[in-house]
């Protein structure tokens, strides 16, 4: 840690929470490299991987390593050091620290710490999904890894399944056909989604289909083998609207037909249950 002050890049006494590309150095930001050039230490997720990137930026920096299994161990000292007037950078791996990765405990301490921090937004593969996908972004839910294990993994798609948020996770390229396809049973196989494949990278690849139809074209893609996937599944279909619908179409269907044949058209017209229109019509109708 150098006694220098900060420069003008960094405030001293801050913490930064600097945003790194996800595979394609371009998408460094200016500013991400001006503040990591002025801080006084880099806190990373690997201190080797981080280490490679500012060399390639051509700035030496002391570096000091927080991950999963060190943070809590880590924060004291970090804080120490943001107290004691240094400027200090948190990067990880790749793309924004915290979205799936190290810093919660961090800047959990830093917040009971009444302590600056400072976004260097930037890279983050769920964010780059969701702006190409072309499923709707009014409201999403980013859910990241869901269970290895694929028992958890199901019951976990299936409280998520009546979600009407846009939902975003990541997957290792292991599990991916397997994902889909449970992810088709939980959501049902026309479900609109999009798998976006090494993002910003040379082999990036983006599907944007049906689960049903994903599954089929992810797993027959042989580039499939290698690669970061991040999945972006459409909410489920708004029941309430969907519910008002049928409702307006069976009540002109039975003021005109029998129950069962006015149930049978409503359900091909709207895409509801059969079931749910023959409730509605033999209410319409009375009798039948
Ligand atoms: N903090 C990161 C971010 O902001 O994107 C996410 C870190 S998480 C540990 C790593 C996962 O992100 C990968 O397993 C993959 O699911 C996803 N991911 C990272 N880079 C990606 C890329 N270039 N294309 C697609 N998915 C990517």
């Amino acid at each position: 840690m150098s006694g220098v002050a900060p420069s003008a890049a960094v405030r001293a006494g801050t913490l930064y929470v600097v945003a790194t590309p996800i595979g394609n150095l371009g998408d460094l930001s200016p500013r991400a490299r001006d503040v990591l050039a002025a801080v006084d230490l880099v806190a990373a997720e690997d201190t080797r991987h981080a280490g490679q990137l500012l060399t390639t930026l051509g700035i030496a920096k002391p570096l000091v390593s927080l991950h999963e299994h060190n943070e809590e161990a880590r924060v004291e000292g970090i804080v120490a050091a943001l107290a004691g007037g240094r400027a200090v950078a948190l990067v990880s791996d790749a793309g924004t620290p915290l979205i799936s990765d190290p810093g919660y405990r961090l800047l959990a301490a830093v917040r009971a710490a009444s302590l600056d921090v400072s976004p260097v937004p930037g890279p983050c593969a769920a964010i780059a999904l969701l702006s190409v996908a072309g499923l709707p972004t009014d409201h999403f839910r980013f859910e990241g890894f869901l269970p290895a294990r694929r028992e958890a993994r199901r019951e976990r798609l299936a409280a998520l399944a009546r979600s009407p948020a846009t939902l975003v996770f990541h997957e290792s390229v292991h599990r991916i056909g397997e994902w889909l396809e449970d992810a088709g049973e939980a959501f049902g196989a026309d479900r609109p989604a999009a798998v976006g494949r090494e993002l910003t990278k040379l082999h990036e690849t983006i599907y944007r289909a049906s689960l049903g139809e994903l599954r089929e074209s992810v797993t027959a893609d042989p580039s499939r083998v290698r690669g970061e996937y991040t999945i972006a599944v459409a909410g489920a279909p708004d029941e309430a609207a969907g519910d008002a619908e049928l409702a307006r179409v069976v009540g002109i269907l039975a003021a005109e037909l029998p129950a069962s044949q006015a149930a049978g058209l409503a359900a091909r017209l709207t895409g509801r249950p059969r079931r749910d229109a023959y409730a509605l019509a033999i209410r319409a109708r009375g009798t039948d």
